[in-house]
Order: C-alpha cells, then sequence, then structure tokens
C-alpha cells in the first residue's frame, strides 16, 4: 500500500516499523543472553565429564521419575527445531504423553539437541556428578533470572508437557475449547 508523504498514517506506519524492529532487537539480544547460558552450562559440564551411557533414560520421564522444567523462552528455543515427523501427532504431544517421554527423543537419541533447555544439558545419570549438577543447576537458573529481570520479562516456568499443551492451543487457532491449566 502506498500512502502520502508526510500523513498521519505515515508516520503511524513509520512508529510501529521502528517499534518491531525494536522489539525484535530486543528479542535477538534476549535470546542471544540466554545463549550465553547455554554456552557456559555446556563448558561445565565437559570440563566435568560426567559418564552418559546414551540409554535415553533421562528422556523418558515417566519410567524414571523425572520431570522436565524449564522456562517460556527455552520452550520457544526448543519448539524452533521441528520434531521427528513421526513423532508430531497428538499421540507423542499430547500432555499424557509427554509427561512420559519427551516427543524430541527418537532411536534413544535427542532430536533436538542444538536447542535443548538447560535441564537437558545438565542431567546426568552420573552419581558422582550430582554434586556439580545441583551447583550448575544453580547458578545458571539465577544467571536465567538476571536475565529475564534485565530484559523485563515475565518468568514462566513450568513442565514441558505444559508447554507442549499451549504450543497444541496456538496451534490450534483460538480454539475457544482449548484451555491450559498450569500445572507447576
Ligand atoms: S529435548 Fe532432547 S535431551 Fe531434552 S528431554 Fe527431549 S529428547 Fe531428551
Amino acid at each position: 500500500m502506498i500512502v502520502p508523504r508526510g500523513t498521519n498514517f505515515q508516520r503511524a506506519a513509520s512508529d510501529s516499523l521502528h517499534f518491531s524492529r525494536a522489539a525484535r532487537m530486543s528479542q535477538s539480544q534476549f535470546e542471544q543472553d540466554v545463549q550465553s547460558v547455554y554456552d557456559w552450562v555446556d563448558a561445565e559440564v565437559a570440563a566435568a565429564e560426567p559418564r552418559c551411557e546414551i540409554s535415553g533414560r533421562c528422556c523418558r520421564f515417566r519410567d524414571y521419575g523425572h520431570r522436565l522444567y524449564l522456562t517460556r523462552i527455552e520452550a520457544d528455543i526448543l519448539f524452533r527445531q521441528p520434531l521427528p515427523d513421526e513423532h508430531d501427532t497428538p499421540a507423542h504431544t499430547e500432555a499424557a504423553a509427554v509427561d512420559q517421554v519427551c516427543p524430541y527423543q527418537k532411536n534413544g537419541l535427542c532430536t533436538g539437541r542444538e536447542k535443548r533447555p538447560l535441564g537437558c544439558r545438565i542431567y546426568f545419570c552420573d552419581p558422582s556428578f550430582d554434586e556439580r549438577c545441583c551447583e550448575i543447576t544453580e547458578e545458571a537458573i539465577s544467571r536465567l533470572k538476571q536475565i529475564h529481570e534485565r530484559h523485563n520479562r515475565p518468568w514462566e516456568y513450568n513442565q514441558l508437557s505444559w508447554f507442549f499443551a499451549q504450543r497444541t492451543c496456538e496451534l490450534s487457532d483460538g480454539d475457544p475449547g482449548c484451555r491450559v491449566d498450569s500445572k507447576s
């Protein structure tokens, strides 16, 4: 659409463009800051060298009594990684299914590895890593909270299944019957 120079409409459109550019910049800075926490965690974990048996147990939540908690921004980053096609179905992504096993796991491996949240980066079933795991978790959560404060973002922390339920609602295009109760 073409509008005459100097009109209120054009000024409003220009303001809105600047605003959306600023919002994109601030979102991208927010995500870069979150990535810096991921990078710090990856380096600390690599230095501690915990043993991983590639059993995939850590992603089978129900079998091993795990719950994966993460923040909204971690979920947003993870969801940019498409699920394996055969797992992108309600049978794999509804909350009850996600509470059993993460739909990103395929053949015992994580298909969302690059974008996986902090909990997945820090947790190992190696008991000799337990103490360091707690220390890294505490520091990582503290850094993440500071980043949320700095960027004035709400702290939304919940289980992976809850974020999957929200994603389903968003994909359902505002279905009024879609309701997500907090599980925290
Ligand atoms: S995102 Fe990857 S590492 Fe984390 S629970 Fe899912 S499959 Fe496992």
